[in-house]
């Protein structure tokens, strides 16, 4: 643990800090959060796991451009260093790195991490291209840091089985760690993106959450088949007059594949039910996963 939090913004400086902690540390662990910046609660439960878990814990915070679409909220994405600062440091942060879009990509990009299958349903189907960004960026990061352990919240379930995948396919020496997601106390997944709803559709929003819910009652409770659940939640969050659904879906967790629920294998695997529901020009995403109850 360094005694105070120290900000870099070059890649020479990140490694340097990294090397220097390890020389003077041996045998200790490196934790490394990888995020967007915009911190809150839920980020916080990231840095404060890896800070629990590890001698040094970096943290990023870089709007990769990469990940976002041409009619995406890259340039209005919320930005606000200084609070990140603060924030980081009081969860336990050693260090965060800022690197500008320039230090990462000093040219454009010829290699592309992309991984197959798992990317390519619900928010890879929504948002073309999103995945790759996010793999590519990420193995960048971690060649950077070369961390022990990375933390990722279950908030981005689907991130976590791409990015799960791709280190297991490339050998990369890093332990994922899977997060809870952090809520608001009426069930609302914390997102940086939450500052875009109006007052109304903040309200509406936890229609996620409760359909979400409703979803995982109707699994325990008795058999289902994909189709009713997925008339389960389309129906409740349609009670929210603001609420635009872009996927409502069941898939086999981690793989991402379709869901047969009514087979006899589903009992005591692992269900992903995800939902990304538009409000207004806001999209938020939100998720649970579910283990198929055995029954007689
Ligand atoms: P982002 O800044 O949105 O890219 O998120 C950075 C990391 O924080 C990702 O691993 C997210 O899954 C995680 N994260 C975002 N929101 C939450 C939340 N509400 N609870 C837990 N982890 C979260």
């Amino acid at each position: 643990m360094l005694m105070t939090t120290q900000a870099v913004t070059t890649i020479s400086q990140l490694r340097e800090a990294v090397r220097s902690f390890r020389a003077a540390n041996p045998g200790q662990q490196v934790g490394f959060v990888p995020t967007m910046g915009y911190l809150h609660e839920g980020h916080a439960s990231l840095i404060e796991r890896a800070r629990r878990e590890n001698g040094l814990v970096v943290l990023s915070i870089f709007v990769n451009p990469l990940q976002f679409g041409p009619n995406e909220d890259f340039d209005k994405y919320p930005r606000d260093p200084e609070r990140d600062l603060r924030i980081a440091a009081a969860a336990g942060a050693d260090l965060v790195f800022l690197p500008e879009v320039a230090e990462m990509y000093p040219q454009p990009t010829k290699t592309t991490v992309s991984v197959r299958d798992v990317s390519s349903g619900l928010c890879g189907a929504s948002r073309p291209g999103h995945f790759d960004g996010v793999s590519t960026v990420v193995t960048k990061l971690f060649n950077m840091v070369q961390p022990d352990k990375a933390y990722f919240g279950l908030k981005d379930a689907q991130q976590v089985a791409v990015i799960e995948q791709m280190t297991a396919d490339l050998n990369i020496p890093v332990q994922i760690v899977r997060c809870p997601t952090m809520r608001e106390t009426d069930g609302l997944a914390k997102s940086s993106r939450n500052v875009y709803l109006s007052p109304e559709e903040r309200k509406q929003a936890i229609v996620l959450n409760e359909a979400l819910a409703a979803a995982e009652r109707a699994i325990q409770e008795g058999p289902v088949t994909t189709s009713q659940l997925d008339a389960l939640l389309r129906t409740r969050i349609q009670t929210a007059p603001l609420a635009e659904i872009d996927y409502a879906e069941i898939v086999w967790y981690p793989s991402i594949e379709p869901v047969e629920l009514s087979s006899r294998e589903a009992a005591g695997r692992e269900v992903l039910l995800a939902l990304a529901v538009k409000f207004g020009r806001t999209r938020l995403i939100d998720n649970r996963i579910v283990t198929i109850p055995t029954r007689q």
